[in-house]
């Protein structure tokens, strides 16, 4: 029995922010970059964890991901995405913002 996959990813994406505001909640002399940073580390850990190739050398879902080059391109490929997609990357507190 499948399920669906956009299920785990919306769920692994809310709890991982979740974590971070309960970290920030329960330690409020915090550095919430610290956390940020923290929450970036375990999360490419785990990341690269679910990316270690299978072994098997024709194996085409792991071909894009086969050498630690391509897993890194593969990983900024994927912050640039999210990043670019997030409604926290730009702010009205940008240096540069209202100058377009
Ligand atoms: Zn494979």
């Amino acid at each position: 029995m499948s399920r669906n996959p956009i299920d785990a990813y919306e769920k692994a994406a809310g709890e991982t922010v979740d974590l971070g505001n309960r970290l920030a909640d329960a330690d409020p002399e915090a550095d919430l970059w610290d956390i940020g940073d923290g929450l970036i580390a375990g999360a490419i850990q785990y990341w690269l964890y679910t990316r270690e190739p299978c072994g098997d050398p024709g194996c085409e879902s792991c071909g894009p991901i086969s050498t630690a080059e391509s897993r890194l391109a593969e990983l900024h490929r994927l912050v640039d995405e999210l990043a670019q997609g997030s409604e926290y990357f730009h702010s009205p507190r940008d240096s540069n913002a209202g100058h377009a």
